[in-house]
C-alpha cells in the first residue's frame, strides 16, 4: 500500500455525527488525491519482489492480495459502515442474503441450536427453518414479541438468537436489549437484521446485540442499482467466524457495487429523513380512512410497541403497513389504480414502492402461517420514496377511491 496515503485517523471520524461519517468515513485516498472515492476494478495486486509477495501472504506486511479476500474500494465501504455503526470490524458481501447466511451459518456446527423470531424476511426464514436442519443444526421459531417464548426456547446448546426489527412486513418492534440479555444469560449471541430500521434510526450493537447484518440493496444503495450486504461485529467475531468462511467460499462484494454503495451512503441520511417524513405523512392521511381496516407505523403513538420504539429507535420508519378493507380483490384494485407508487417487491428506494406480501414475499407461507403473522389478504407494505409528500398522499387517496 506504499502508493496509498495513510487514512484519516479513525478517532477523528468517530468524533463526528453520523451524517458526517457517512460522507467521510473510511476514505482511502490514493497518491492522486481524488475527491471522490476511487474505484479499484482489479482482481489482483502486483508486488515489488518475491519477498514482498511472501510477506503479504504471511501477513507480515499489510496490503491487498486478491479481490475475493479484500479490495481497496470494498475496504472503504466496510470502513465507512464501521464508522457509521460504531462496530470494530465489518465484511461486505455480494447480497444481503449472503451476509445473513454467513453470519448465522458460519459460526455453527452440527448439534448446535438456533432460536429466531418467526416474523422475518422470507429467505432468512428459509435459511433458519429449512437449510440449517439439513446440516444437523436445530432451530426453534418463536413469537419475537413474547420474551417468555425466547426464554423457554433456550437450550444448553443454543448458540445464536436471530431477529429482525421492525419486522417484515407487519412492522412489529422487538425489544433488542431484552432479547440480547436472554441470549447472553444462556451463553449465546444475538444477530440483528437491521434493514427495516436503517442505521440512521437504530444501532443494535449499542443496544446489546453482538452482530448486525444489512441488505445494502435497500436504503444504503437506495436508488435501485445494485445488490450488496454487510456483517458488522467485534474484531473477534469477524476473525473467528466470518473471515475464513467468506475468504474461502467467495460470496464477495464487487468493487463496482462497493463504489455505488459508498456514493449511496453519502446521501443516506438525507434520503432516510425525507422518506421517514413522507411515511409519517402517509400514516397520518390513511390512519382513519374508511377503506383502511388497520394501519401500523412505528412512528405513531398508537403503534402496539410504542414504548419499545421510544426506547430503542431514533426515528419512525420509511415503511408503513396497512390493510385495505375487502381482502385481495380490494388490495389489487387499489394497487392497479396507483399512478405514482410502483408495484414491486423491493423497499427503501428513492421511488415510492408498494408490495402485496401475501402474493409475493410471503407467498411461500401457508395461509394460516400468514394469518399468524398478521399478513392479511388485503395487507400492503408501503415503502416511502423521496418524492413530494403531497404527491404521494394524493396518489394513495385517489387509488383508494377506486376500491
Ligand atoms: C432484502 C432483505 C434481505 C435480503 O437482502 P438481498 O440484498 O436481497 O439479498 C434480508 N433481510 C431483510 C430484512 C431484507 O429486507
Amino acid at each position: 500500500m506504499s502508493a496509498v496515503k495513510p487514512p484519516r485517523p479513525a478517532a477523528a471520524v468517530s468524533s463526528y455525527r453520523p451524517e458526517t461519517r457517512l460522507v467521510h468515513g473510511g476514505t482511502l485516498r490514493s497518491q492522486f488525491g481524488e475527491t471522490s472515492e476511487a474505484l479499484f476494478l482489479t482482481q489482483g495486486f502486483v508486488y515489488d519482489s518475491a519477498e514482498e509477495c511472501e510477506a503479504r501472504f504471511t501477513g507480515e506486511n499489510p496490503g491487498f492480495l486478491y479481490s475475493r479476500f479484500s479490495n481497496p474500494t470494498v475496504a472503504m465501504f466496510e470502513r465507512r459502515m464501521c464508522a457509521l455503526e460504531g462496530a470494530e470490524a465489518a465484511r461486505a458481501t455480494a447480497t444481503g442474503m449472503a451476509a445473513v447466511t454467513a453470519a448465522v451459518f458460519a459460526p455453527l456446527r452440527a448439534g448446535d441450536h438456533v432460536v429466531a423470531a418467526k416474523a422475518m424476511f422470507g429467505s432468512c426464514r428459509w435459511v433458519v427453518e429449512d437449510m440449517l436442519p439439513r446440516y444437523g443444526i436445530e432451530s426453534t421459531l418463536v413469537d419475537g414479541l413474547d420474551l417468555d417464548q425466547w426464554k423457554r426456547a433456550m437450550r444448553p446448546n443454543t448458540r445464536t438468537l436471530f431477529l429482525e426489527s421492525p419486522t417484515n412486513p407487519t412492522l412489529d418492534v422487538l425489544d433488542i436489549g431484552a432479547v440480547a440479555a436472554i441470549a447472553h444469560a444462556g451463553g449465546a449471541r444475538l444477530i440483528v437484521d437491521n434493514v427495516f430500521a436503517t442505521p440512521m434510526w437504530q444501532s443494535p450493537l449499542a443496544l446489546g446485540a453482538d452482530v448486525v447484518v444489512y441488505s445494502a440493496t435497500k436504503h444504503i444503495d437506495g436508488q435501485g442499482r445494485c445488490l450488496g450486504g454487510v456483517i458488522l461485529s467485534s474484531e473477534q467475531f469477524i476473525a473467528d467466524h466470518i473471515h475464513m468462511f467468506l475468504r474461502q467460499t467467495g460470496p464477495s462484494m464487487s468493487p463496482f457495487n462497493a463504489w455505488m454503495l459508498l456514493k449511496g451512503m453519502e446521501t443516506l441520511a438525507l434520503r432516510v429523513r425525507q422518506q421517514t417524513e413522507n411515511a409519517t405523512a402517509v400514516a397520518e392521511a390513511l390512519a382513519h380512512h374508511p377503506k383502511i381496516a388497520r394501519l401500523i407505523y412505528p412512528g405513531r403513538a398508537d403503534h402496539p410497541q410504542a414504548a419499545t420504539v421510544r426506547k430503542q429507535m431514533r426515528g419512525g420508519s420509511t415503511l408503513v403497513g396497512f390493510e385495505v378493507a375487502g381482502g385481495k380483490a380490494a388490495a389489487f384494485r387499489f394497487l392497479n389504480a396507483l399512478k405514482l407508487a410502483l408495484i414491486t417487491n423491493n423497499l427503501g428506494d428513492s421511488k415510492t414502492l408498494v408490495t402485496h406480501p401475501a402474493t409475493t414475499t410471503h407467498q411461500r407461507l401457508k395461509p394460516e402461517q400468514r394469518a399468524e403473522l398478521g399478513i392479511g389478504e388485503g395487507f400492503i407494505r408501503f415503502s416511502a420514496g423521496i418524492e413530494h409528500p403531497d404527491d404521494i398522499v394524493a396518489d394513495l387517496l385517489a387509488a383508494l377511491e377506486a376500491v
